[in-house]
């Protein structure tokens, strides 16, 4: 790290609080990552605030020479521009937490909240793929899906600051229940929990029968992994899933390209360290899916390039640029 004390002096903390970790760094106004530091995340609101607050204050601790000028949150869920939690499918008993309202006071700084795709999508912006682009959308393939939409090179928040949910478009009403509540949400098939129910479909089908014996007859143990690492090592059926998932990430981003227009389709989230495996059959069939493909500019699909840390990047970048006004 090249720092210098005299231009470096003031940083911002982000926290990302995902679906099963939550992630806090310090970032400083060169974009340099100074500490970070990982804890599981808790499953009630009380629990939630309070770790965040002692994460916070754990990577204050550890910025003596510094000045921490605020705290930016990205947390997977809808996010309205108060800071408030209205709805967040995969984190247990944290609908309507008030965020920022409840940190704020236990620490010494302002703090920031906003959806983690749409944080994801400002470290893009900034250090990532989507530099120099006006029209772009960013979705993360995880536990479920995150979306956000960049528009005149901004992150598009929306009316309240609901705006790109795409796991949440109905793309199958006969579809698999979804953490959302809904039925066939995209998120029921593009997601890992998307991934997991098509390998569920093809056992009830009669197929992956090398896993089955793998999980020792207990189904309910596969997991995406499972697909994945048979797929790689040439198991058809195995496979023929794996064509199944990447037929379904297409169809939402079919639709959303159709919508918005994006110069370029960033994805980020856990699913894309199997990048090599899904990713060209993405393109395949996004191409066949979308209206127009031959006779418009090839919307460009890449993984992201911010990487794991971009929700809690995001979340730094959110605080200082609010924190400046
Ligand atoms: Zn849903």
């Amino acid at each position: 790290m090249n720092l210098t004390e005299a231009s470096f002096d003031v940083v911002s903390i982000g926290v990302d609080i995902g679906g099963t970790k939550t992630l806090g760094l310090a970032l400083t106004g060169s974009g340099e990552i100074l500490v970070q530091e990982t804890r599981p995340t808790p499953q009630n609101s009380d629990q939630i605030v309070e770790c965040v607050a002692t994460l916070f204050h754990s990577l204050a601790n550890q910025l003596r020479t510094y000045r921490v000028s605020a705290l930016g949150i990205g947390v997977a869920g809808l996010v309205d521009k108060n800071g408030q939690l209205h709805r967040a499918p995969n984190l247990a008993d944290a609908d309507g937490l008030k965020l920022q309202r409840s940190i704020e006071p236990l620490i010494d700084v302002p703090v920031y909240v906003d959806n983690d795709a749409n944080c994801a999508a400002r470290a893009e912006l900034i250090r990532g793929a989507a530099r120099n682009v006006e029209q772009a959308l960013l979705v993360t393939l995880g536990t479920g899906i995150g979306g956000a939409v960049i528009s005149d090179g901004k992150v598009a928040r929306g009316a309240e600051g609901m705006a790109g949910e795409p796991g949440h478009m109905l793309v199958d009403p006969n579809g698999p229940i979804c953490a959302c509540g809904m039925q066939g949400c995209w998120e029921s098939y593009a997601s890992g929990t998307g991934l997991v129910n098509l390998a569920t479909q093809a056992v009830s089908a009669g197929r992956l029968s090398a896993i089955v014996e793998d999980v020792g007859g207990e189904v309910e143990k596969i997991t995406g992994e499972h697909v994945t690492a048979a797929a790689r090592k040439g198991d058809e059926e195995a496979i023929r899933v794996i064509d199944a998932y990447s037929w379904w990430v297409a169809v939402g981003l079919a639709n959303c390209a159709a919508l918005i227009d994006p110069e370029i389709i960033i994805l980020g989230g856990g699913l894309i360290e199997e990048w090599e495996l899904w990713g060209p059959r993405v393109r395949t069939a996004f191409d066949q899916l979308l209206i127009g493909a031959s006779q418009r500019a090839t919307v460009r699909i890449e993984p992201a390039a911010a990487g794991e840390l971009a929700g809690a990047v995001g979340a730094a970048l959110l605080a200082a640029s609010e924190a400046v006004g």
